[in-house]
């Protein structure tokens, strides 16, 4: 009797998507070969929110003790007003009506999940694939390592700008949708005298801000959001010298101490922010999974933790599908698409307030503000809050991806 041959994955991208995947799927008796474009492990990265929805997923995958929350309680939510002052700003969190949430460094979620994963699948660094063929229920794959290697399915994980996504969906340009907005995100490699450890700050301004995170234990980081008609030149130009242009009027000690800050950072992230819409995550046995898939943006909060629960989900349904893999992606899909719906509706009236598209936004953004900052308006705030908890907690039970608990 010859034994079963576990089945075998391709994961492209060791992000969080792609690495929770690769470890659920290790998880349930598949083989996954992850590979990853870059040479080494990324170790940097901007800081998120992760939401409820990943907290249950990263339970699962064994991965929560490592997602550390690193909200500073003593930490102020401070912005910065137009004669350059330091101003009470908002907690999001406490004030919004939304479920609980960890402030984290992608940098530490992506650490717990390889640490995970490394035990229990090979990880090729820089390498990625050339050529994909799909069969009827297979793919044979030319990897940039000279290896070609067959697989029961290939998951593309690789990101916003995804290749898989390229070969086997078509060109980029069918499925991103633009914000008009470029992001620009480092590590700022000293203290900033202005604020304290735990401090956060937001300079909201009409069409560009500037949000500052400040961290106990680790290097604050900066990330400048704004607003341009051809995000997509803008971002080919050297970060440093667009910020210049952008930000370059804003008095007082602040955005100035940040650009400087950028002008020597190692590395900045620079991008512009769009979503991707595709009618189907799957052709076959290649399937698309976080950003590469349905890219939320920053704005919606729900990237990393929809990246977690979205490859803890596919693992799972693919184990309880057994051999009928098309029925896995099928019930995946189907289970997902309504929450990634959500929050790719939710970033478009998100972006406004970090992002005020006029000058009448900014000011009802800033009235907005001042009133939640203020006692009696924070105790408004808290007011309304038990009945949207109430309301979530009752539609908790029918979570399609069953993400809330903690
Ligand atoms: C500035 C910024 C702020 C954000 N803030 C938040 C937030 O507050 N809350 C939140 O939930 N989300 C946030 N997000 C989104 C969140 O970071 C992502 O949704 C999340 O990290 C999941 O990403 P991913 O793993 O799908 O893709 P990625 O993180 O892009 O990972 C893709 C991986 O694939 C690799 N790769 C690419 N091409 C190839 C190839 N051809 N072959 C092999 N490997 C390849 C890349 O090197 C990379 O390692 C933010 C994003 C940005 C840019």
């Amino acid at each position: 009797m010859t034994a079963l041959r576990p089945k075998r994955a391709l994961v492209v991208g060791a992000g969080i998507s792609g690495m929770a995947t690769a470890l659920r799927l290790s998880q349930v008796g598949w083989e996954p070969l992850v590979v990853e474009r870059s040479p080494t492990r990324r170790t940097g990265g901007y800081f998120t929110v992760f939401m409820a929805d990943g907290f249950e997923p990263s339970r699962r995958l064994g991965v929560i003790d490592g997602i550390r929350d690193r909200a500073d309680p003593q930490g102020r939510f401070l912005e910065m007003d137009r004669r350059g002052r330091l101003v009470p700003g908002m907690n999001p969190a406490a004030m919004m009506p939304m479920d609980p949430s960890y402030t984290v460094l992608r940098g530490d979620v992506e650490k717990a999940l390889y640490d995970a994963l490394r035990p229990r699948a090979e990880i090729r660094f820089g390498v990625e694939p050339l050529a994909l063929r799909l069969g009827r229920d297979h793919v044979e794959v030319d990897l940039t390592d000279g290896v070609t290697e067959r697989f029961d399915l290939v998951v593309g994980a690789d990101g916003m700008h995804s290749t898989i996504r390229e070969q086997v969906f078509g060109p980029e340009d069918l499925y991103r949708r633009d914000f008009n907005h470029v992001v620009a995100a480092c590590l700022l490699d000293r203290p900033l005298p202005w604020l304290r450890a735990g401090d956060n700050l937001l300079v909201v301004d009409t069409r560009r801000s500037v949000a500052v995170q400040v961290f106990r234990d680790h290097d604050p980081v900066a990330m400048f959001m704004y607003c341009h008609p051809w995000p997509a030149a803008e971002i080919r130009k050297r970060p440093a010298a667009a910020l210049r242009e952008v930000y370059g009027d804003f008095a007082g000690p602040v955005v100035p101490d940040l650009l400087d800050a950028l002008e020597r950072a190692e590395s900045t992230l620079f991008d512009q922010i769009s979503q991707i819409h595709l009618s189907s995550w799957s052709r076959g046995r290649v399937v698309l999974v976080g950003d590469s898939a349905w890219s939320l943006t920053l704005y919606s909060g729900f990237g990393s933790s929809l990246g977690i629960a979205g490859g803890e989900l596919l693992g799972t349904l693919l184990a309880e599908h057994g051999d009928d893999v098309a029925a896995a992606l099928g019930t995946w899909e189907h289970r997902l698409r309504p929450v990634v719906t959500k929050h790719q509706k939710s970033a478009h009236f998100a972006k406004n307030f970090l992002l005020p598209p006029s000058s009448p936004a900014r000011l009802l953004r800033r009235a907005v503000v001042r009133t939640a900052a203020s006692r009696a308006g924070g105790k408004l705030f808290q007011a309304l809050l038990p009945a949207s908890r109430a309301t979530r907690a009752a539609g908790a039970s029918k979570n399609p991806i069953g993400g809330t608990a903690r």
